[in-house]
C-alpha cells in the first residue's frame, strides 16, 4: 500500500482505496495467462486425451509422484505434484505416491515423513496408494535373473572408473568389457554370490547387454545392480545388492499399472532404456512424457544444493523461511492455495526457462489480500508525543480489519499521548516528493486523528532524532476534518503504553543473482548467497490486538507487508512474526513492461 507516498488527496484515496486496488488487481488477472486455457493447452493433456479417445489402457489414467527420499521437497516438486495429482483428478484417475528408495546410503525416514506432510499440506491425497520401490526388490531381482537367462545381462568386474572409460563418448563408440560374453551359468552363479554378500562394495556389477556402439550412452550396457553393504531404511540388511534407479524406475511404474509416467526432461535420453527393459520383460508399458523442470530466480532448486546449505549452516534447517522448500515456504507464511495457483499459472512446457520469483509472490499476495486481517505494527519505531493530548487518557478507536472485505469486521485500537510511528515516515528536511511527516506538516494517523509536527527532539551528542512533538486536532477523530482540509499522507502508528513487543524477521532473496542455480565463472553456487537475506528486529511495538496471536496466523501489517506468526519459535507471551512478503508487487511491473 502506498498511501503514505501518494499525492492524491487523502480522503479520496481513503474512500477509493478498496475499489482502486481491486480494479488494479482485476487488470493483473486479465494480463496473466488465463488459467483454464493455459492448462487445457498443456501438451500432456493433449496426449492423455488422445489416449482416452483411442481407449488406450482401457481408458484409465494413472499417474504417480515418485520422490527420492533424500531431502525435503521444494517448489519444483510442487509443480510435479500439482501436475500428477491434478491430471488424475481431472481425468477421474488415480495418482500414487511412490518413494524411489533404491539408494540406501542417502535416504532417511525423516525425509519420507516430511514428503508426506508436504503433499498433504498442498492438498493432495494418495489414499492407500503409498508405495516404495524397495517393495519391488524381490520382483526386480527375479527380472534380473530372467534377463541373465535370456543372455541380456552379465556380471562385470571392471571398476567404476573402467566402466566409464570403456563407455566411450558422444563421438566415440564404447568398448566391450572382457567379461561381456560370460556364459549364462557363470553369470547366474556370480549374481547369486553378489546377492549373498560374497563380494565387497564395488567389486562387480550386473550390466544390461545392449549395445556398446549405441549413439545413446544410456544404452551402452548400463549398470542394473551394484554391490552395497548398506542397511536400507525399509529392507534392513536383507540385500547386499541394490538396483540402480534406471533398472528400478520404469519397472516400478509398470508394476503399479501407471499409464502416464511424467518426468522432467533430463530423463528423455533414458526413455529408450526404460522401454528396452520393459519390452525385454514383456510387461505393462507406461508411456513416459517429459516436461521442463521449474527453475526459479534468486534461489536454487536441487536437493543436493539445498542439503549443502542445511549441512553447512548457511540456513537454519530445511524449513528455514528463506528456503524454497515447501516446509520453508510454509513457515514463511505461504499458503497451499498460493502455491497451487502458481503451479497452475506457470503451466508445463518442453523448454527450460527461468520463472521470476516475483510471480510466486504475486500469487501469494492475491491470496492473502483477501483473507489476512490488517493490523498496525512498527518495525523501526520513532516516538511521538502528542503534546496537547491529556496525560493518562486512552481512547479506543474503530479500525477496519480488512477494507476490501467489510465482513471481516472492525476492532478497537488504543490511542494515547505517547505513540510510535515508523522512523522513515519522518524527514527533518524532506525532498520534494516526500509527503509524509516533516516539521510543521500535518498528516493523518490511520483511523485516528490529524497530527502536526511542532518540534524535533535530538540527542545532544549524536544529533540523532529521538522524539517528535506533535499536536493533534480533536475535530479530526476517525481521520477526517470537518472543514474538508486535506493531508497528503496517512501513517500507521501504535500507542506506546498498550503496545505488545514482538520479534519480527524480515527476509530477502536467498541469493543475489537471478540465475544462482547455474554454476558459472567457475564459482561455487554458494558464492552468490545474499549475506542480508535475514534481518531480525528484536522488539517491535505492535497493536495490542496481536497479543496471543496464534502461531500459523496471517496478518497484513498496514503498509509493511504480510506477516505470519512463526510456528516454531513463537510462545504464547512472545510471538515471532515472519514477513512473508512486502506489499510491493514487482510482478505486475515486470509484466506491464512485457518482459514475461
Ligand atoms: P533434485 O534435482 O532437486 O534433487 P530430483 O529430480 O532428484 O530433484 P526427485 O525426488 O527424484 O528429485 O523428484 C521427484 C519428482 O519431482 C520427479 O518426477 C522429478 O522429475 C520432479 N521434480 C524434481 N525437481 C523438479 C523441478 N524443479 N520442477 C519440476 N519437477 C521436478
Ligand atoms: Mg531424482
Amino acid at each position: 500500500m502506498i498511501f503514505g507516498l501518494c499525492p492524491v488527496p487523502s480522503r479520496e484515496l481513503h474512500n477509493a482505496e478498496g475499489r482502486k486496488k481491486s480494479k488494479r488487481e482485476a487488470k493483473d488477472t486479465l494480463d496473466m495467462p488465463d488459467k483454464r486455457s493455459s492448462v487445457s493447452q498443456n501438451f500432456i493433456k493433449n496426449i492423455i486425451e488422445e489416449d482416452l479417445r483411442a481407449n488406450k489402457n482401457e481408458g484409465r489414467v494413472h499417474t504417480r509422484f515418485p520422490p527420492e527420499p533424500n531431502g525435503y521437497l521444494h517448489i519444483g516438486h510442487a509443480k510435479s505434484i500439482c501436475l500428477n495429482f491434478g491430471l488424475a483428478q481431472e481425468y477421474n484417475g488415480l495418482c500414487n505416491l511412490r518413494f524411489d528408495d533404491t539408494n540406501p546410503t542417502k535416504e532417511e525416514e525423516e525425509f519420507v515423513e516430511s514428503i508426506k506432510e508436504d503433499i498433504r499440506w498442498l492438498g493432495f491425497d494418495w489414499e492407500e496408494r503409498e508405495y516404495y520401490a524397495s517393495d519391488y526388490f524381490d520382483q526386480l531381482y527375479d527380472w534380473a535373473i530372467r534377463l541373465i537367462k535370456d543372455g541380456k545381462a552379465y556380471v562385470d568386474h571392471l571398476s567404476a572408473e573402467q566402466i566409464r572409460e570403456y563407455r566411450g563418448t558422444l563421438t566415440d563408440p564404447g568398448r566391450e568389457s572382457p567379461y561381456r560374453n560370460r556364459t549364462v551359468k557363470e553369470n547366474l552363479d556370480l549374481f547369486g554370490r553378489m546377492k549373498a554378500g560374497e563380494f565387497p562394495d564395488g567389486a562387480c556389477v550386473l550390466r544390461a547387454k545392449i549395445d556398446m556402439a549405441s549413439p545413446n550412452l544410456n544404452m551402452r550396457d548400463p549398470v542394473m545392480y551394484r554391490v552395497l553393504h548398506a542397511t536400507h531404511h525399509r529392507t534392513g540388511d536383507k540385500w547386499r545388492i541394490y538396483p540402480t534407479y534406471d533398472f528400478a524406475h520404469g519397472q516400478s511404474d509398470s508394476i503399479e499399472g501407471i499409464t502416464h509416467s511424467i518426468c522432467t526432461l533430463e530423463f528423455e535420453d533414458h526413455r529408450p532404456l526404460y522401454d528396452w527393459f520393459i519390452d525385454q520383460l514383456g510387461i505393462h508399458h507406461p508411456q513416459q512424457i517429459e516436461f521442463a523442470r521449474l527453475n526459479l530466480s534468486y534461489t536454487v532448486l536441487s536437493k543436493r544444493k539445498l542439503l549443502a546449505l542445511v549441512e553447512e549452516g548457511h540456513v537454519d534447517g530445511w524449513d528455514d523461511p528463506r528456503m524454497p522448500t515447501l516446509s520453508g515456504l510454509r513457515r514463511r507464511g505461504y499458503t497451499p492455495e498460493a502455491v497451487r495457483d502458481f503451479c497452475e499459472r506457470i503451466g508445463v512446457a518442453k523448454r527450460e526457462s527461468l520463472v521470476d520469483i516475483s510471480l510466486l509472490e504475486h500469487c501469494l499476495r492475491e491470496d492473502l489480500n483477501r483473507r489476512a486481517p490488517r493490523v498496525m505494527g512498527i518495525l523501526r519505531p520513532l516516538r511521538v508525543v502528542i503534546t496537547n493530548y491529556p496525560e493518562g487518557r486512552v481512547e479506543e478507536l474503530d479500525a477496519l480489519n480488512n477494507p476490501e472485505n467489510p465482513e471481516m469486521g472492525t476492532r478497537k485500537v488504543p490511542f494515547s499521548r505517547y505513540l510510535y510511528i515508523e522512523r522513515d515516515d519522518f524527514m527533518e528536511d524532506p525532498p520534494k516528493k516526500f509527503y509524509r511527516l516533516a516539521p510543521g506538516r500535518e498528516v493523518r494517523l490511520r483511523y485516528a486523528y490529524f497530527i502536526r509536527c511542532v518540534d524535533v527532539v535530538k540527542d545532544h551528542k549524536s544529533g540523532e532524532i529521538i522524539e517528535l512533538h506533535c499536536t493533534y486536532d480533536p475535530e479530526t477523530r476517525g481521520g477526517w476534518a470537518p472543514d474538508g482540509r486535506k493531508v497528503k499522507s496517512t501513517l500507521h502508528w501504535v500507542s506506546e503504553g498498550q503496545a505488545i513487543r514482538a520479534e519480527v524477521r524480515l527476509y530477502d532473496h536467498l541469493f543475489l543473482r537471478p540465475d544462482s542455480d547455474e554454476e558459472k565463472d567457475g564459482l561455487d553456487f554458494k558464492a552468490h548467497l545474499n549475506p542480508d537475506s535475514l534481518e531480525v528486529l528484536v522488539s517491535c511495538p505492535l497493536e495490542p490486538s496481536l497479543a496471543g496471536a496464534s502461531p500459523g496466523s496471517h496478518y497484513q501489517f498496514e503498509r509493511l507487508g504480510y506477516f505470519y506468526v512463526d510456528t516454531k519459535d513463537s510462545s504464547p507471551d512472545r510471538p515471532v512474526f515472519n514477513r512473508t512478503a512486502t506489499l510491493r508487487d514487482t510482478w505486475a511491473k515486470i509484466r506491464s513492461r512485457g518482459s514475461r
